[in-house]
């Protein structure tokens, strides 16, 4: 990163971290908003914390009406952004499958696709297989086009693997997401960063250490850099330290309800074309118990660390292709362990079962790929943190009542890329005085404040993935 010789003595606004949620930040208020004096530290080159190290997958399809709405504006900002700069971040609308192999697996996704449908996500199509059932078109692969949006479900066997032939061949029921993609969350960061750079905006390498407040207001924040510490006056701070947002808020003296749970992603290349080249995000919603030889359950008995996986294993694993059809690549996920702990830790160790783990998920989805357990395979394993309140909503406003001029946006947790786009823009409107809609008050830090939401946070679904 270019660092330039010296720090302005003042600025309009400090944001701390260039990860997405930075970026974005930056990006609303020094483009949209017009905020010419803005300065953006980050102690690491930008995007290479967590923002670099996602699935890049987006979808509006929540079983919460905030997070549709929060969603969903972000992907009408993904598409004007795409149109604007000839699809600069190769954004598509592959859609997302999620697959279930038993019939209670069915009626639960039915009913789940039913209650999300209804807060807002879209129409849901359902294919009972017969005559009569509705028209499904198939995305335009990998172009940025919006589809039909909302969902269709299939319900018929044969359906399923007549449309999505790699499939188990027991699956039950499938969901096809359709308001979902990826795009390259890397392009997407430049492009918010050199727009925000040409309205003004700089990047700073240095550590922020600390944020001055004067009588209940932020006066300035102080950044270590080659050895020294450097001041800088403003009267606006934004938190967009990703994992480290509670660490940051805790020097100006707020605690944060926030978790870390350590994702981790495989990176594959899947050189015999096993996986099909043309699938949505492919998700498995059952559990899956894996049939591991004679000899590694021995193996994975005598260790009460491993002998769990011998169990039935959390439902969630999913893979997506990478690239265009001349590819081979392929990211799989299946992060069957999250115990959640209170601070990050990095860098942080890769357990060697993942990958066996993963690569036996991934089988369970499309069985064909079980050719790779024997090929001893060393693919790219990387990950980070999901940042996480209780109830999995973010964290966009005022960082405190008490402290005027202190904003936050975190606690992204695995929708960072698809949240943060639009929450830069909330924040903005924010710290610009407009108001706000009222579904984004449900991720106002002020919200633990209110004894009846805190009351009520153990029945909010967090919908992850
Ligand atoms: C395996 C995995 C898969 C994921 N898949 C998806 C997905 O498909 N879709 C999706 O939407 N999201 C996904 N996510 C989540 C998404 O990646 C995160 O929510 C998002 O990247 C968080 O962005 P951020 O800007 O808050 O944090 P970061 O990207 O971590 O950026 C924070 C920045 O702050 C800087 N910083 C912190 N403290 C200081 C300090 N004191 N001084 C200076 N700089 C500081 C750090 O150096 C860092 O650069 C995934 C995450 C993981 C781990």
């Amino acid at each position: 990163m270019a660092a330039p010789l010296s720090l302005p003595a003042t600025t309009g606004a400090v944001i701390c971290g260039a990860g997405v949620a930075g970026l974005a930040a930056a990006w609303h208020l020094a483009v949209r908003q017009g905020l010419r004096d803005l300065v953006i530290v980050d102690e690491r080159p930008p995007f290479s914390l967590t923002s670099d190290k996602s699935t890049e997958c987006y979808r509006n399809w929540w079983p919460d009406r905030p997070m549709i709405e929060l969603t969903n504006r972000t992907i009408a900002l993904f598409d004007e952004l795409a149109a604007a700069s000839g699809d600069a971040f190769a954004l598509n609308r592959n859609g997302y499958l999620y697959l279930t192999a038993t019939s209670g697996g069915a009626a639960a996704l039915e009913r789940g696709a039913r209650t999300t449908a209804a807060a807002g996500a879209g129409e849901l199509r359902i294919h009972p297989g017969a005559p009569d059932d509705p028209a499904w078109s198939e995305p335009r692969w990998n172009r940025p086009e919006p589809g039909p949006g909302g969902a269709d479900l299939f319900l018929d066997p044969e359906e399923i693997r007549r449309r999505f032939p790699w499939v188990a061949a027991d699956v039950r029921a499938a969901l096809h997401a359709r308001g979902c993609g990826w795009l390259s969350a890397q392009q997407l960061g430049m492009l918010f960063l050199e727009q925000a750079r040409h309205a003004g905006a700089r990047l700073v390498e240095g550590r922020l250490v600390d944020v001055e407040v004067e009588r209940g207001r932020v006066a300035a924040v102080r950044v270590a850099r080659g050895g020294a510490i450097e001041r800088i006056a403003t009267p606006l701070f934004v938190n967009a330290a990703g994992p480290f947002v509670a660490q940051v808020a805790r020097r100006l003296g707020v605690e944060l309800p926030i978790r870390h749970e350590l994702h981790l992603k495989v990176f594959f290349d899947d050189e015999l074309g096993l996986l099909p080249r043309r699938a949505p995000l492919a998700i498995w919603n059952d559990p899956v118990t894996v049939a591991w030889t004679e000899e590694e359950r021995a193996g994975l008995a005598e260790d009460p660390a491993t002998a769990p996986l011998l169990a039935e294993i959390p439902a969630g694993v999913h893979f997506r292709p990478e690239g265009g059809d001349d590819s081979h690549s392929a990211i799989l996920l299946w992060n069957y362990h999250v115990e959640p702990i209170p601070e990050p830790v990095f860098p942080f160790a890769i357990d060697p079962l993942h990958l066996p783990v993963v690569l036996r998920g991934v089988a369970r989805i499309a069985p064909a790929f079980a050719a790779y357990l024997e090929r001893g395979r060393r693919p790219y394993v990387d990950g980070g943190y999901y940042s996480k309140t209780p109830e999995n909503r973010p964290l966009i406003g005022p960082l405190s009542p008490e402290i005027e001029g202190a904003w936050i946006l975190g606690a992204l947790s695995g929708f960072g890329i698809m949240a943060a786009p639009a929450a830069g823009g909330l924040l903005a409107a924010q710290i610009a005085g407009e108001p706000l809609p009222d579904w984004a008050r449900a991720f106002l830090p002020s919200r633990y404040s209110d004894p009846a939401y805190v009351a009520g946070l153990a029945a909010l679904e967090s919908g992850q993935l």
